[in-house]
């Protein structure tokens, strides 16, 4: 399936055309099999093939609207894209993170901006995939984030720090959260933050250093110094002081890519776990008719089976502009304890075989550990249930 066949599918896709999307997704990383992985995991590279295979064919561009050369379709496909590669045992953290940081464009971006960047986006010819919201003093809290953008005449100087922020090497522009009023000087925390779209190749080195960080997996993440970095005031994103709305507004959409991706990663284990039960054989029978192996994996499909319908039910809500945040929220905290579950279970399963590194177990358990902690991690989810959803008063 190529671009222009994805493009001709502008209207709300129907089911038969989701199911070949699914199948042509399949078939594409049909191409890029666990030794791929494995080496990429080894030498911590960035999968870039991979990457490139999946611009070329459109699947990136799914969310960019066919003004600008995605094929604007909506989340519910972006989901089953990242749930199929997923649930083949590839990875989609680039592919996420472009997806979502280009609503934060799409959404608030001037005309300009949008004309400027989304057509190379599309293209592949530039990368939007570095989101530098994160910061080490304020963690979770991010509006007490320190690093400040200070305006001057047609530029703003921008000085602080970011941490964790992901494929940054590999990014040719980055979404900043930065503070562009101090705090004690705003009627609310939440006030006086904005959004900037940088172009790092402009600016490493001229006041900007990215220093990797080794990390259990391999997510290129790294963290960000700015030092007196002059960038146009024209990088702005919608208003100056709205920024921490503007990221909010691509919480939903980022927390139902990701409980895709746990989705897919729930299928990869059980189907994983359940062939070795059938085929391992100890004590004369294959260990899969021991219930004490069997019911761990039939409790994790299970799981899943119930995350994957609370995660198409938001991306549902989501396309149809109803709001989703509960249900958005409920679909992260579902699918990553689903995908942990069946990972845990998985590797159990495989005895000590889950830890040599040929049967890719070891990765995907590594890998998929990562989303009780990140985008957000799962307290800061029942927060918001308790709070936003059951009424009880905030922790925090
Ligand atoms: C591999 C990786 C990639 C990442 N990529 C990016 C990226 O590209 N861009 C970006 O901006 N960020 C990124 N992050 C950061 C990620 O979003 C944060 O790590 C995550 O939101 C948690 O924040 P923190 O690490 O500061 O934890 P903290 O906020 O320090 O929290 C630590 C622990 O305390 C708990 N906790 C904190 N406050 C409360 C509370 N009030 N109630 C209950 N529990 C609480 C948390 O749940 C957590 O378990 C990445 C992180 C990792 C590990």
């Amino acid at each position: 399936m190529t671009t222009q066949a994805l493009q001709s599918r502008n209207e709300a896709a129907d089911q038969g055309s989701v199911d070949q999307i699914r199948e042509a997704v399949r078939a594409l990383c049909g191409r890029f099999p666990g030794e791929y992985w494995r080496r990429q995991d080894r030498e911590r590279t960035y999968p870039t093939e991979f990457v490139a295979a999946m611009t070329e064919s459109g699947f990136l561009g799914v969310l960019i609207p066919e003004a600008y050369g995605g094929s604007g379709l909506g989340l519910s496909v972006a989901v089953a894209i990242l749930e199929e590669v997923h649930a083949a045992g590839c990875n989609a953290a680039a592919l996420h993170a472009q997806m979502y940081t280009m609503g934060t464009v799409l959404r608030h971006g001037s005309d300009a901006q949008k004309s400027q960047w989304l057509p190379k986006i599309a293209t592949g010819e530039v990368r939007l995939q570095a989101f530098g919201v994160t910061e080490p003093t304020a963690g979770t809290d991010t509006t007490s984030i320190a690093t400040t953008a200070t305006r001057r005449g047609e530029t703003y100087v921008i000085n602080g720090q970011k941490v964790w922020t992901s494929r940054a090497e590999h990014s040719d522009l980055m979404v900043l959260l930065a503070r562009t009023t101090p705090k004690d000087e705003v009627a609310r925390k939440s006030e006086g933050l904005s959004v900037f779209l940088l172009d790092m190749r402009e600016a490493v080195g001229r006041g900007l250093t990215i220093k990797p960080i080794r990390t259990m997996i391999n997510h290129a993440t790294t963290e960000i110094f700015f030092d007196n970095l002059e960038i146009p005031a024209s990088c702005l994103i919608g208003q100056e002081g709205k920024g921490f709305r503007y990221i909010l507004d691509g919480m939903n959409a980022e927390r139902i890519l990701i409980a895709a991706e746990c989705v897919g990663d729930n299928r990869w284990f059980v189907d994983k776990a359940t062939a070795y039960a059938k085929d391992r054989v100890v004590f004369g029978r294959p260990i899969g008719q021991n219930q004490g192996v069997a019911f761990p994996i039939a409790r994790a499909h299970a799981q899943g089976r119930a995350a994957r319908l609370m995660t198409y039910e938001a991306a549902r809500l989501y396309d149809e502009g109803r709001p989703c945040a509960e249900e958005a929220n409920t679909a992260k905290l579902l699918a990553s304890e689903a995908s942990w579950a069946a990972a845990d279970t998985c590797l159990q399963t495989h005895g000590g075989f889950g830890f040599a590194e040929e049967y890719d177990v070891e990765r995907k358990f590594r890998e998929t550990r990562l989303y009780q902690v990140a985008p957000i991690s799962t307290n800061l989810i029942l927060s918001y249930l308790s709070e936003h959803v059951l009424g009880m008063p905030r922790s925090y």
